[in-house]
C-alpha cells in the first residue's frame, strides 16, 4: 500500500489492501478522496485475486460502483502493463459499447491516474489518440473487433476488460465468444491474456452458465454498493404527451421538495433539448452552450419577438444564427411548451435550476458538464437519453424521472425496413433507471406510468441485440477471421437460424461468399473496411475512371447518420450509437438541394449526389457555423464524415499503396461518364434494393397524381414512396435504387435514392433478374488474376485493376 492511499484508507475505513502494488500512481488529491467511497476500491484485494487467479473473471456491480474507472488502474497497479508482470505486458484494453463512454472514460481515467492522453487513449471509429505509450486503452467494441482480424491473439494486451456486458451489444456478444477461443491459445502460448467481463447486473448466467462459451464457469464477484433506498412513485394515469408530463413533474419537484439533483430520461437528443428549452424558459439560472445554441436560437428569438416575454431578458441571450428551412412543425411544438409553462405560477418559477442536456451526440467537454459541481443552493437538473442509465453516472441525483420511454430501432428480418419506435423499457432498465436517485442518499423515482403498465407492458429484460438486426456485417467478419460455419460459433445468445441465413444470402448476392458459403477475394477486401459490406464492396470495387474519392466521400456519408438536424418525424434516427447505415433526409434539404443547382452530374446521381455536393461544400466553406446554420447541417456529423473520408483512403491506401490516393477536400463534380460509373458501382452494391416505378398508365387522372411517386421493390409486398424530401420527386425515374426503406407509420419510404437504367440491370445485377427466357450466361465473377469483376455479355468493371491479392494483411 502507497503512504499516501494508507492514510486516505485509515480515514475511511476501507478494509486494508493487502496485495502488492508494483507500479505507484500520483492521483490528485480530490481523486483519492472520491476513490476511497467508491465500492469497487473497497474490494480490490478480492478482484485482483480472482483476476491472477483464473484466466476469466466475470465482475458485477451497480452502475457506480467504480467498474469502469478503478479496475483498468488496479490492473496497471498490480503490473500487468510491465513486462515482468504477472502476464508478460501489453496494453490494458477496456471496449465500451457506446462512443461517448470510451472517450469520457478514458479522459477521466487520465484524470484519476495522474497520466496524460498519451498513456490513457482512446479509440472509436473515427478517431483515437493511442501512441507508443499507451498502456491502458478504452475502445469500442467494434474497434477491438477489428483488431483481432489483423492480431488474432491480440498479442499487444494483457488484459481486456469488455465493460457493460449487460448491454449485450452484438459486438460484445462476438467479442467475448471469439476472446473464449482466444484465452487458451495465449494460455499455451506462454504469455496468457487475461479476461475481466464487467456488468451492471446480475444477469450473467449467457456467459457463466454457457458451457460452448466457457467449459468451466467464470469466478463471478458481485461487489456490494452502498445503495441507498429509493421510493418508487408511480402516476395513477399514464399520460400521452410524456415529454409535457416529464417537464410538469420536474417542475413540481423543484418546487416541492428539498435540494438534490434531478435526473429525467427521455428517448433522444430532440426530445432532451426541448425539455431543456422548456425548463430554461421556466427557472432562472439556465446557461446555454454550444449545439443548442445553433438549435435554440431561432426559436428563442422568435419566441422573445411573439410575447415580449420579460422573464426570458432574465436570460443570458442567445445569439443569433441564420433561420434553417422548413420550421413548420416546431412552431407547434413551442405553442405547447408556452402552454406547459402556464401551469407553473410565478412564484415557482424564481427557484434557480442549471438545466444540462446528456446525450450521445453531445461534443465530450459538453458531456463533461454535469460532473462539475453546482453552486450552493442550486439545483441541477440533467435530461438525458439513456446514456444515463449505465453508462454515466451522474453524482448527487436525488431525484429521477422516468418517462418509460427509449428509443429503438427495428428491423424486419425479411424485407429489411427500419423502423424507430419509441417502446417502454424493460423493468429491468426502469429499475436501473431508478438506482440512479440513491447513489449519495435515499432518493426518489417517479415513473410516469402506471403500475398496471410496469407489470402487464414491461417485458422482464430487454432482448440481445443480436436477435433484432441483420448480422450481414458480422458474418462477413467472421468468415474473414476464418470461421466457416457461423452457426457452430459461441455466440452468449445465437441469432436466429433465419437471421444467418438472411446474411448469406445478402453476402452471396454481393459477391462476398461463393455458393458454398466460402470467403471469396472480393470478400475479403470489403472485410477489411470498416463499414457495412455493401458499402466495404463500394470501395472495393470503385477504382475505376477515378471514381475512388467520389465513392470513398459517399461511403463517408452514408455511413454517419444525423447529418441534417432532423425536422420531419418520418426521419428520426436513432439517438444512440450507431454503425448503421445513413442516408439523405430530413427536409433542411431544401437549402442544400439549391447548393446542388447548375451541377449536372451531381444531379445524375440523385439524393446520393445531393450528400456528394454537401461533403464538398463543407470542405470547402469557411463560416462553417453559419454554412450549417443555413443548410441545418450538424457540424459534429459533418467533422466525423471528414474523418471518416480520411480513414477509408488510408484504409485504401494500406490494402493498395500503389494508388497514393490523397484527398481532394472540395471534391470538384464528376464528369458525366465518372457519374455514370458512379451510378452503376452503386447498383451493383444494391441489386436487391432496385425499385421499378409502378405504371400509371391505365389510372384516372386523381390516381395518377396520387400513385406519382409509388415504386415496388423486391422486398415488400405493397406500394413503396419517394420521400417528399428526395431529390428525384422533380422526374421520378422508372428504375431506382435507394439505401433503405423507412416505415413512417403511414407510408413506407424509399431513401437516399437514385436513378438507374434498366439495361444495367441484367449486366450489373443478374443474379436478382428474372429472365423471361433462359439466358445462357454465367454470373458474373471476380477474377483475382486480371483483379476484375467480370459480368456476362461483354461488361467487364475497368481499366483500372484492383491489385488484390499482393497486399494481404
Ligand atoms: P461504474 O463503471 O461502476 O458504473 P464508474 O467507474 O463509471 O462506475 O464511476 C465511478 C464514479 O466516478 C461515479 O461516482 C462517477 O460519478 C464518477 N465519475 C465518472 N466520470 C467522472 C468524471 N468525468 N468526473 C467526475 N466524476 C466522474
Ligand atoms: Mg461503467
Amino acid at each position: 500500500v502507497t503512504g499516501e492511499e494508507a492514510n486516505v484508507a485509515v480515514e475511511t475505513g476501507v478494509r486494508e489492501r493487502r496485495v502488492a502494488v508494483f507500479v505507484q500512481l500520483k492521483r490528485p488529491g480530490d481523486v483519492q478522496e472520491v476513490r476511497a467511497q467508491l465500492p469497487v476500491v473497497a474490494e480490490e484485494g478480492r478482484i485482483m485475486e480472482s483476476v491472477s487467479g483464473s484466466p476469466v473473471t466475470v465482475l458485477c456491480g451497480e452502475t457506480g460502483s467504480g467498474k469502469t474507472t478503478q479496475l483498468p488502474q488496479f490492473l496497471y497497479e498490480h503490473g500487468y502493463t510491465l513486462p515482468n508482470g504477472p502476464c508478460g505486458g501489453g496494453m490494458i484494453g477496456v471496449t465500451e459499447p457506446r462512443r461517448v463512454a470510451a472517450v469520457s472514460m478514458s479522459h477521466r481515467v487520465a484524470y484519476e491516474m495522474g497520466l496524460s492522453q498519451r498513456q490513457v487513449s482512446y479509440q472509436i471509429r473515427y478517431e483515437g489518440n493511442a501512441t507508443e505509450d499507451t498502456v491502458i486503452k478504452f475502445m469500442t467494441d467494434g474497434v477491438l473487433l477489428r483488431e483481432i482480424e489483423q492480431d488474432l491473439l491480440l498479442q499487444r494486451y494483457s488484459v481486456v476488460v469488455v465493460d457493460e456486458a449487460h448491454e449485450r451489444s452484438v459486438f460484445t456478444d462476438i467479442l467475448l465468444g471469439l476472446l473464449s477461443r482466444i484465452i487458451p491459445l495465449r494460455e499455451k502460448s506462454g504469455r496468457p491474456l487475461k479476461l475481466v467481463v464487467m456488468s451492471a447486473t446480475l444477469r450473467v448466467e449467457d456467459f457463466t452458465k454457457n458451457p460452448l462459451l466457457f467449459p468451466s464457469p467464470p469466478p463471478t464477484l458481485s461487489v456490494e454498493s452502498r445503495q441507498f433506498p429509493v421510493t418508487v412513485h408511480f402516476s395513477r394515469r399514464t399520460p400521452t404527451s410524456y415529454v409535457r408530463e416529464a417537464y410538469l413533474k420536474t417542475c413540481k419537484i423543484h418546487k416541492r421538495l428539498p435540494p438534490g439533483h434531478l435526473l429525467v430520461f427521455l428517448t433522444g437528443q430532440r426530445e432532451v433539448l426541448r425539455l431543456c428549452r422548456a425548463l430554461r424558459g421556466t427557472f432562472p439560472c439556465t446557461q446555454s452552450t454550444g449545439e443548442e445554441r445553433e438549435e435554440g436560437g431561432r426559436r428563442e428569438r422568435r419566441r422573445r419577438k411573439s410575447r415580449g416575454d420579460v422573464d426570458l431578458d432574465k436570460y443570458p441571450l442567445l445569439p443569433e444564427v441564420g433561420r434553417t428551412e422548413c420550421e413548420d412543425e416546431e412552431g407547434e411544438e413551442e405553442d405547447k411548451e408556452t402552454d406547459w409553462k402556464a401551469e407553473v405560477s410565478a412564484h415557482d418559477r424564481q427557484l434557480p435550476m442549471l438545466v444540462l442536456p446528456l446525450y450521445s451526440l453531445l461534443p465530450p467537454e459538453r458531456q463533461a458538464e454535469v460532473f462539475r459541481p453546482v453552486p450552493e443552493g442550486v439545483r441541477l437538473c440533467v435530461v438525458a437519453t439513456n446514456v444515463a442509465e449505465t453508462s454515466i453516472t451522474i453524482p448527487h441525483v436525488k431525484y429521477v424521472v422516468d418517462t418509460g420511454k427509449v428509443k429503438r430501432r427495428y428491423y424486419d428480418k425479411v424485407t429489411g425496413i427500419s423502423t424507430f419506435r419509441v417502446e417502454w423499457v424493460s423493468q429491468a432498465s426502469a429499475n436501473q433507471r431508478a438506482g440512479r436517485a440513491g447513489r449519495t442518499q435515499p432518493g426518489h423515482c417517479y415513473r410516469l406510468y402506471s403500475s398496471a403498465v410496469f407489470q402487464n407492458l414491461l417485458s422482464q429484460f430487454s432482448q440481445p441485440e443480436i436477435c433484432s438486426r441483420p448480422v450481414d456485417d458480422l458474418v462477413l467478419q467472421m468468415k474473414a477471421l476464418g470461421i466457416e460455419r457461423v452457426a457452430h460459433f459461441p455466440f452468449p445468445t445465437p441469432p436466429s437460424p433465419e437471421a444467418l441465413q438472411a446474411a448469406e444470402m445478402v453476402l452471396e448476392g454481393l459477391g462476398a461468399l461463393s455458393s458454398d458459403g466460402r470467403l471469396t477475394d472480393l470478400g475479403r477486401t470489403m472485410s477489411r473496411f470498416p463499414v457495412s459490406p455493401r458499402y466495404g464492396k463500394m470501395l472495393a470495387v470503385g477504382h475505376q475512371y477515378n471514381c475512388l474519392p467520389y465513392v470513398i466521400s459517399l461511403v463517408a456519408a452514408l455511413s454517419v447518420k444525423e447529418l441534417v438536424v432532423q425536422t420531419d418525424h418520418s426521419s428520426r434516427k436513432g439517438e444512440e450509437e450507431g454503425r448503421g447505415e445513413g442516408g439523405v433526409k430530413s427536409s433542411g434539404l431544401a437549402a442544400l438541394r439549391r447548393l446542388c443547382a447548375g451541377k449536372e452530374e451531381f444531379r445524375l446521381l440523385g439524393d446520393l449526389g445531393l450528400l456528394l455536393t454537401v461533403v464538398g461544400a463543407w470542405s470547402h466553406s469557411r463560416g462553417r457555423t453559419e454554412f450549417s446554420a443555413k443548410t441545418g447541417l450538424q457540424p459534429r456529423a459533418m467533422r466525423e464524415v471528414s474523418r471518416l473520408r480520411q480513414q477509408l483512403t488510408n484504409s485504401v491506401n494500406m490494402i493498395c499503396p500503389d494508388l497514393n490516393l490523397v484527398i481532394d477536400p472540395s471534391l470538384a463534380p464528376p464528369t458525366e461518364a465518372q457519374a455514370r460509373h458512379l451510378c452503376q458501382i452503386v447498383l451493383a452494391c444494391l441489386g436487391d434494393r432496385v425499385a421499378r416505378k409502378i405504371s400509371t398508365d391505365n389510372m384516372s387522372a386523381e390516381d395518377k397524381r396520387k400513385q406519382r411517386f409509388s415504386y415496388q421493390c423486391v422486398s415488400c409486398e405493397g406500394p413503396v414512396y419517394l420521400a417528399p424530401n428526395s431529390s428525384l420527386t422533380s422526374c421520378p425515374p422508372d428504375y431506382l435504387v435507394y439505401q433503405d426503406l423507412l416505415d413512417s407509420g403511414h407510408r413506407i419510404y424509399l431513401r437516399g435514392v437514385m436513378a438507374v437504367q434498366e439495361a444495367w440491370l441484367p449486366q450489373l445485377v443478374p443474379q436478382f433478374c428474372k429472365f423471361s427466357e433462359p439466358l445462357e450466361l454465367p454470373p458474373p465473377t471476380f477474377d483475382p488474376n486480371t483483379s476484375t469483376i467480370r459480368c456476362h455479355m461483354s461488361c467487364t468493371y475497368g481499366p483500372h485493376q484492383w491489385p488484390l491479392g499482393s497486399h494481404e494483411m
